[in-house]
């Protein structure tokens, strides 16, 4: 056999069982965890506690959601559970959804109300139900069956960034509902919104309401998707939001639909998002990352590929992408687990635990923003 055909029968062979490579496992660590990388290091935290678990015995859906429980109670990221910032009528909607690898179940529940952990709804509705997706009063009618108590999820900063919001919306003579009426004296007419929060919130940190004007401008989002992997290669993930800020009542991003803001696949590895759900959903992002890892790709290839179909969607013009936040979390069945992002960014793109090392790790990314 010549060294030409037998290299040429290697590259054939690859390329007809592309498996091959995920087949053949590089030693991985026994227990790893990996997630976005959230504020007050939400995402540290949560994988350690998912590695903890699992190392402990626990179930790998236990684990990765006992993880994401940490961020959904925190009330200081106001992107997830509890905190989270509300719908444009200040009521907080929150979307999770889950798959376990093993049993191949998944469940969710889209904009559902006064339940500060709605990724424990989203693990009963797949372990008690033969349902997969309920939202709105359905989701909160059901938690409450289960035992779930009803909570307000506003706090007093995320109401506060609400009204500054409120106050941000004017008509298209400059008029705004929410500020001081049109008879006040023309001076008060003048002041900017921070000037405005200043008198009606004397009690409150200038730092709240400097942030809560910029959130009133620049809607924040935020989401926890976290994928573990035990020493059995057995896989679950989960991801959990509040989803838009000031979003229309209803709205669902792509964090409680299966194969959009989250998916995995025991045979083959699994993949979550954070960012605009809208351009995810268009390109049922998780879906086609695991779909890519098992037609061969590295999870790295993988997600590039996803973010270039979202760039694709708008003909690669980077003005218009400039306002797409997105990145996705995989972990592949060997162990190889990457985050990329549509754009380039300084902060720590994701957090990951092997064995028992928690740190944060830059993700790779498709975009850099030019000045
Ligand atoms: N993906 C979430 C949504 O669109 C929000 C986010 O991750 O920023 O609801």
């Amino acid at each position: 056999m010549s060294i030409a055909f037998s290299r040429r029968a290697a590259i054939l062979g690859a390329a007809a069982f592309p498996m091959i490579r995920i087949v053949k496992a590089q030693s991985r660590p026994k227990f790893i965890a990996i997630s976005s990388a959230n504020r007050n290091n939400g995402g540290v935290n949560a994988c350690a506690k998912a590695v903890e678990v699992m190392k402990a015995g626990g179930d790998t859906l236990d684990a990765v959601i006992a993880g994401v429980n940490i961020v959904e109670l925190d009330p200081r990221d106001n992107s997830v559970g509890y905190g989270g910032l509300p719908n444009e009528d200040g009521i907080v909607e929150l979307d999770a959804s889950c798959v376990h690898g093993p049993s191949r179940r998944m469940g969710a529940v889209g904009a559902i109300r006064n339940i500060k952990t709605p990724s424990k709804v989203a693990q009963r509705v797949l372990l008690d139900t033969d349902h997969m997706f309920l939202v709105g009063e359905g989701a909160l009618r059901f938690a409450k069956a289960e035992g779930f108590e009803e909570e307000n999820l506003l706090t007093e900063e995320s109401r506060i960034a609400w009204l500054a919001w409120k106050r941000s919306l004017r008509d298209k003579n400059g008029h705004t509902n929410w500020g001081p009426g049109l008879d006040a004296p023309p001076s008060q007419q003048k002041h900017g919104l921070l000037e405005d929060l200043r008198r009606d919130f004397p009690h409150v940190r200038e730092a709240i309401l400097a942030q809560a004007v910029d959130y009133a401008y620049n809607p924040p989002h935020g989401t926890i998707n976290c994928i573990g992997m035990n020493e059995k290669g057995e896989m679950s993930t989960v991801t959990t939001t509040s989803g838009m800020a000031w979003k229309i009542p209803g709205r669902c991003g792509d964090s409680p639909i299966i194969g959009g803001g989250l998916w995995l696949d025991q045979d083959v590895g699994g993949a979550g998002s954070t960012g605009r759900g809208e351009e995810n959903l268009r390109v049922a992002g998780a879906h086609t990352v695991v779909e890519n890892m098992r037609h061969g790709m590295s999870p790295k290839e993988a997600a590039l590929d996803a973010l270039k179909r979202v760039a694709r969607n708008f003909d690669n013009d980077e003005k218009r992408l400039a306002l797409v936040e997105l990145s996705f979390y995989v972990l592949r069945k060997d162990g190889e687990y990457c985050a990329a992002s549509l754009w380039k960014s300084d902060a720590p793109g994701f957090a990951v635990c092997t064995d028992g090392h928690a740190r944060a790790e830059q993700a790779v990314y498709l975009l850099e923003r030019k000045g």
